[in-house]
């Protein structure tokens, strides 16, 4: 059997370990210390240097307390995009919330603009105005974020960016995950950089920040004993931790390009090949980080489906995946409100990720590359 070619592995490079021994050598092995102070600097300096981040065990964490400092409580309802990974709506339960999903658009395969303004008024003719709007950057691909921040001004709804997987990918010049109230990153194992878990949400004043970093250290009063008049959560990013991610920001910018090396092979690899299409950027404003690199597979034009690509890499020991299933068609969310008509669910029908980390090698490409071709012959 061949080595197995990942969709997306860790990549380390270099650093890391040297951040997490200096770590173990001052005894800062905490959920607090230098590397978490350094790792939200770095950020704060990738995205833009009016942001503020807070650091936190997850992305999925990140998320829960940006409902949570938006107000949302049981009950109520929340805007989530359906076309997305669980974990971005997920946290609506946690609060009790409800969630309202939205259909996805062509170009960016994101949130419709057109679905969310007729989902807000359909709702609050019901007697119900979200309390938040969760949109997704996937795969990389920002969202059309002009459109669908103006319909949330015109109904003073605030906008959660679930950029997880869009670190390094940019919207009119200006980062993913900086557009709304809050942002939310992962550094989970798969993502572009990783910590081997963790996350972090992105403020725009002190004030968000300080109040981030209290509910996730347990909500402790200014006290010199325990007290407590909130809710607290154990949602902080250990020192240790923070110390990969250290390491990781110094090779982001050369990751990004990579993964946007693997998109251009597979632009490549299947310009003649008429019935897939390579997820691409719709025009200059969008800058994607192509997380995933993604093809779209027309069966009649083609001959072949989704399934038959899967199918023939695995039998080469590659690893693809069909796109996220969306939520409106999950078990767990049937009784949701769905917005939008049948974009999602034919993407996930022909849709398919492929290997795109930013560690594979030109004998992984070819390997890639000749089961494409006698796939297709
Ligand atoms: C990975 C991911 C998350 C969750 O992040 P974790 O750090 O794994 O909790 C949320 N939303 C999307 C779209 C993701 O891909």
């Amino acid at each position: 059997m061949q080595d197995k070619i990942w969709l997306s592995s860790p990549h380390m490079g270099g650093n890391e370990l040297k951040y997490i021994h200096e770590a173990f050598d001052a005894n800062w092995v905490a959920p607090l210390g230098p590397n978490v102070d350094g790792f939200e600097k770095d950020l704060e300096a990738f995205l833009n240097d009016d942001v503020k981040v807070a650091v936190l065990s997850a992305g999925t964490a990140a998320l829960h307390l940006a409902l949570i400092e938006c107000g949302v409580m049981y009950g109520d309802e929340v805007i989530c995009q359906s076309m997305t990974f669980s974990a971005s709506a997920n946290p609506i339960a946690y609060c009790g919330a409800n969630p309202v999903f939205i259909d996805s658009e062509k170009d960016t395969w994101n949130m419709c603009p057109v679905a969310l303004q007729k989902a807000i008024e359909d709702r609050i003719s019901k007697g119900k105005k979200p309390k938040a709007i969760i949109v997704v950057h996937l795969y990389g691909m920002p969202a059309k974020m002009d459109e669908i921040l103006e319909i949330a001004e015109k109904y003073q709804i605030p906008v959660i960016e679930d950029a997880a997987e869009a670190l390094g990918s940019t919207y009119k010049g200006r980062s993913c995950g900086t557009f709304g109230r809050f942002g939310i990153l992962s550094f989970n194992g798969n993502k572009i950089i990783t910590t081997s878990g963790g996350g972090a949400l992105v403020c725009h004043t002190q004030e968000d920040k300080d109040k981030t970093v209290f509910l996730s250290t347990q909500a402790r009063d200014n006290a010199p004993h325990y007290q407590h008049s909130h809710i607290g959560f154990n949602y902080r990013m250990s020192n240790i931790v923070a110390g990969i991610g250290r390491g990781q920001m110094e090779v982001l910018k050369s990751r990004v390009e990579a993964r946007r090396k693997m998109h251009n092979f597979y632009v490549d690899l299947f310009k003649n090949i008429d019935g897939v299409t390579v997820f691409s950027e719709p025009a200059d404003d969008y800058y994607s980080n192509h997380w995933l690199s993604a093809i779209i597979v027309d069966e009649e034009k083609t001959g072949k489906n989704r399934e038959d690509v899967r199918l023939a890499f695995l039998e080469d020991n590659i690893e693809s995946r069909p796109l996220w299933k969306p939520m409106h068609m999950q078990p767990v969310f049937e009784d949701a409100p769905y917005y939008g008509d049948q974009v999602a669910e034919k993407l996930f029908e022909n849709g398919l990720c492929l290997p795109s980390g930013s560690n594979l090698s030109d004998q992984d490409r070819d390997r890639i590359s000749k089961i494409i071709k006698q796939l297709f012959a």
